[in-house]
């Protein structure tokens, strides 16, 4: 058995497969959630729940572990900067403070020359007003949103006045693109210019939710190289230590934008599960428990389903798999509408 605890912050899906990838790495893993049903209770080996400022039970957490990092965003600043003053907190908490704020994050990528759709952050009402030139475009809460939860989309001025905003909150309004596709590009980042990238992977939303993955992605070859190019000057920039991804839009002009930063492992790389010799999530423990680093190597084409909501059920009572198929149940208690249950991936 290794010496090392790695203490993750989250209890989702992703935080139960950062666990099955620890243990086959004989590494402990001790996971912290604010909720008490949180499904990752199931893969980890020490289970605390507490609420993410909860000074005296956080304590507690940091001192069972050598290292932590954490599989969602939106966990307070304050809480990551106080945990990282007594273990080190990989990805540091100063990149995910940028990234868990859209216009932050949207300009420091414009900032590296990377483009971005165009934005404009919405503080008050007036500044409503003047931007014709931002529609039709989508409303975005600048903080706290995911798989599309603080977005309204907008056609014309008048959509604006009539969602009554509440200014205390920070928004954005961002022009819609006119997607020709949607990609993400996985890399895992150990040191400088020392990482392993995943190729593009291609991803279809659909109301605003990941819905399929796969790869190849069918794109030039110019938009693969510009991708990567894109992915690993972030990182780079970042200095950045774990497993990030970056989504990407494709306009109908073949044009290239990045969308958002997900300092994290990441839905569209469920794939990377079965179809690489490392998934994101094992590099994503190697990177941050310091372990070594091994070539990535694609071990086949692959395609990736979300279950969402009831969509489990059938596979649940009766999962009849053929052997290129692998089926993940996130065991959550409760079935609930948009709420992502489980994936499968198909080998290709
Ligand atoms: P979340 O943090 O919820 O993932 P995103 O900004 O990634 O938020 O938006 C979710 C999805 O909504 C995107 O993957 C895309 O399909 C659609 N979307 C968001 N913004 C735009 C935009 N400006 N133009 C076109 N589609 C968009
Ligand atoms: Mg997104």
């Amino acid at each position: 058995m290794s010496e090392i605890n790695l203490g993750i912050i989250g209890g989702g899906q992703l935080g139960s497969m950062l666990s099955i990838a620890a243990k086959k790495l004989n590494i402990k893993t001790i996971i912290y959630c604010d909720d008490i049903d949180a499904p990752a209770q199931n893969f980890c080996d020490e289970f605390m729940f507490g609420k993410y400022d909860d000074k005296e039970k956080i304590l507690k957490f940091v001192s069972k572990v050598d290292v932590i990092t954490y599989e969602f965003e939106n966990i307070p600043f304050e809480t990551l900067n106080e945990m990282n003053k007594l273990k080190a907190v990989l990805p540091k908490p100063s990149v995910n403070r940028l990234i868990q704020h859209r216009l932050a994050e949207k300009d420091f990528i414009n900032k590296l020359n990377i483009r971005t759709t165009r934005y404009v952050g919405i503080e008050k009402k007036s500044d409503i007003e003047t931007l014709e030139d931002f529609l039709p475009g989508i409303l975005k809460t600048t903080t706290m949103g995911y798989d599309g939860k603080g977005q309204y989309p907008i056609k014309k001025i008048e959509d604006l006045n009539e969602l009554n905003l509440d200014f205390s909150k920070g928004y954005m309004l961002e022009k819609l693109v006119k997607l020709k596709k949607e990609i993400s590009v996985i890399i895992t980042r150990f040191g400088n210019h020392n990482f392993e990238i995943y190729e593009p992977i291609e991803n279809i939303h659909q109301d605003q939710i990941l819905k399929h993955s796969k790869i190849p992605a069918e794109v030039s070859q110019k938009i693969l190289e510009q991708s990567k190019d894109w992915s690993i000057r972030i990182a780079e920039e970042l200095k950045y230590i774990g497993t990030l991804c970056v989504e990407f839009f494709i306009d109908r002009n073949e044009n290239l934008y990045v969308n958002e930063i997900a300092p994290r492992v990441h839905n569209s790389g469920h794939l990377t599960i079965n179809a690489y010799n490392v998934s994101q999530f094992e590099n994503h423990v190697r990177s941050v428990c310091s372990l070594e680093k091994i070539p990535l190597k694609k071990l086949s084409n692959a395609k990736m389903i979300n279950l969402i909501g009831d969509q489990i059920e059938p596979y649940r009572q009766n999962p009849k798999l053929n052997d290129n198929e692998f089926f993940f149940d996130y065991l959550k208690k409760e079935i609930k509408k948009k709420r992502k249950m489980g994936h499968i991936t198909t080998l290709l």
